[in-house]
């Protein structure tokens, strides 16, 4: 007997016809043998509608008490799907009860709308399951030491999952959703994307922190620190296929390096629209300058990502960096207010239109010209790179907005992944 975590996305909770069909997955794997915990997101589309709803009541800028009632509406929606879904399981014949964060309880820090779990009570959620029940858990939400209702930041019930499964040192945390693994790249932006057998999770850490939606970087963080076996597997598979076959199924991470791994140069790409890119132009060039630009963003609680300070010419030099696109105007506001009469420089300049594109493989390591095969690919679709950042195991380039999928298909097609697969079981034989 096993201790097993599932965690069951929007899409996959989408409809009450979708819940009754996790609720005869869960329940097989119960009937198994297997200590269930289940941890499902809101259905799709509700915690968008929820979150409109808010900005329709209060469009202006969001103050950190605001972000406190944001965070008690959206946490709404996982509610919804965690009764459903214990209904369902009992329907099935099942003994199963639901929970939300704060009855767990799971504690996060008061960061309002990108909460970081603190803690996971399991006494509760332990007697439960001594005593035969499945046990269903929201995702995304938590409490904080105030009592005060916390939501983890979008895609968050990834994290919730990894947590729990963490805390009551789970046998494997299996997270269901709509493509049957983690890709090469997006699917749904590069067809011919591949389905890796499995992912490093230092690989998985870097696709998820460089926009590959598929896991919340934190679950992957939470993953690697407790040291879960996580998998990414298809909720759309009929209910019924054998169990052992939808256990190998998906995307295994993996903690080990293996050889086939180490053969990989490029394991996968990942691309960000969320960012947005500003220059302070003509900034006074003496020691301290960086600090003085980037010393106040920090102060006012807003992350950097890429960062380049030109060549001085004349005394004068070019800074400009990365923030995240919800952070634009705000960077822009304190830049012209604050930095600008401070620093003496000339101009500040904005670009929300931008992306970030990356490569990520742990072969990089080991191989050189990497990143020059990537720069030929872009070159040759006539694509300008606006910044270049690289790591032991990634190189991303910051370029306008619009070559995005023009870029992740070039690159996708440089690297060769659509030939790079490792043999699947299916294919093997
Ligand atoms: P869920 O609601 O189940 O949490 P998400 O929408 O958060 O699902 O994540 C799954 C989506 O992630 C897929 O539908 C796919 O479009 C996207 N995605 C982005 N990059 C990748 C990748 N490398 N492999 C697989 N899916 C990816
Ligand atoms: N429902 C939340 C969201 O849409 C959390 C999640 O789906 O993981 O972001
Ligand atoms: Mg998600």
């Amino acid at each position: 007997m096993a201790l097993i975590v599932h965690k069951y996305g929007g899409t996959s909770m989408g409809s009450t016809e979708r819940i009754r069909g996790v609720a005869k997955r869960v329940a097989k794997w119960a009937r198994a043998g297997h200590q269930m915990i289940v941890v499902p997101s809101a259905m799709s589309g509700e915690t968008n509608r929820l979150l409109a709803l808010a900005k329709d009541v209060s469009p202006a800028q969001q103050t950190a008490a605001m972000l406190r009632e944001l965070d008690m509406i959206a946490c709404t929606g996982e509610q919804v799907s965690v009764g459903l879904l214990s209904l369902a399981l009992q329907a099935e014949g099942m003994q199963a009860v639901s929970y939300t964060g704060w009855q767990v309880p799971v504690r996060t820090d008061s960061a309002y709308t990108k909460a970081r779990i603190q803690s996971i009570d399991d006494a509760r959620v332990r007697a439960d399951l001594a005593a035969g029940r499945v046990v269903v858990i929201t995702g995304f939400q938590g409490v904080d030491e105030d009592n005060n209702v916390t939501t983890l930041g979008r895609g968050g019930s990834d994290t919730s999952a990894v947590a729990v499964a963490a805390a009551l040192k789970a046998d494997e945390c299996l997270i269901y959703t709509d493509v049957d693994g983690v890709y090469t790249t997006d699917p749904r932006i590069v067809p011919e994307a591949k389905r890796l057998h499995s992912i490093s999770f230092e690989e998985m850490l870097e696709m998820a922190s460089l926009g590959s939606k598929v896991l919340q970087i934190r679950s992957v963080e939470f993953a690697g620190k407790y040291r879960v076996p996580l998998r990414v597997l298809s909720s759309f598979t009929p209910w019924d296929i054998d169990i052992t076959e939808e256990a190998a199924s998906g995307t295994l991470i993996t903690f080990e390096e293996d050889e086939k791994m180490e053969q990989a140069v490029v394991s996968g790409i990942a691309f960000n629209r969320d960012e947005a890119k500003v220059t302070v132009l003509g900034v006074p060039d003496k020691p301290g300058i960086a600090y003085s630009i980037l010393g106040q963003v920090a102060e006012a609680n807003i992350d950097v990502d890429v960062i380049i300070q030109n060549v001085s010419h004349d005394g004068k030099t070019d800074f400009s960096f990365t923030v995240h696109r919800n952070d634009y105007q705000r960077t822009l506001d304190l830049l012209k207010t604050k930095v600008l009469p401070a620093t003496g420089a000339a101009e500040v300049l904005g670009d929300a239109k931008i992306c970030k594109v990356s490569i990520v493989g742990i072969g990089m390591r080991s191989h050189a010209g990497v990143a020059s095969t990537m720069f030929r690919a872009l070159s040759e679709e006539g694509i300008n790179i606006q910044m270049i950042t690289t790591s032991e195991i990634k190189t991303s380039v910051v370029i306008d907005e619009k070559y995005m999928e023009l870029a992740v298909r070039a690159l996708h097609k440089a690297f060769d992944l659509d030939a790079s697969i490792e043999p699947t079981a299916e294919s093997a034989d």
